[in-house]
């Protein structure tokens, strides 16, 4: 999608702090992290949000996951641990809609969430 800020950084257009990148997939550090180690984890394709996941995504969503693992690894935050949150609409909070998966870590993070 030309308007979307995430697809810009699939694509390229938008440069952010790359932390992992592969054919289908980009890592890169949020903005306005929430800690001192937060990162999203987008697929390349455009996809609005949770709601909008087809069952043929099912293996792309897993790997968003394998993703934050192997960044958090490089970061040296796996053993301490990590968060990941994926926002979905507006009660959640979701603010980019193209599906990213937070992840957080390097600070306790209270349970449960705001
Ligand atoms: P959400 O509120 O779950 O949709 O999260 C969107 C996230 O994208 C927020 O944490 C923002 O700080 C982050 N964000 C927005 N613009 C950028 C950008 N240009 N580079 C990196 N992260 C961004
Ligand atoms: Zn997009």
């Amino acid at each position: 999608m030309s308007d979307c800020l995430f697809c810009k950084m699939a694509t390229g257009e938008i440069s952010p702090e790359i932390l992992y990148e592969d054919a289908e997939l980009l890592a890169f550090r949020d903005i306005n992290p929430h800690a001192p180690s937060h990162f999203l984890v987008i697929p390349k394709r455009h996809i609005a949000t949770i709601n909008d996941l087809q069952a043929g995504d099912a293996e792309l969503v897993g790997k968003l996951y394998l993703a934050a693992a192997r960044v958090a690894a490089d970061l040296g935050v796996a053993e301490a641990g990590y968060r990941t949150v994926m926002n979905c609409n507006a009660d959640a909070g979701q603010t980019v809609f193209h599906i990213h998966l937070h992840v957080l870590a390097g600070r306790h993070l209270a349970w449960p969430p705001g």
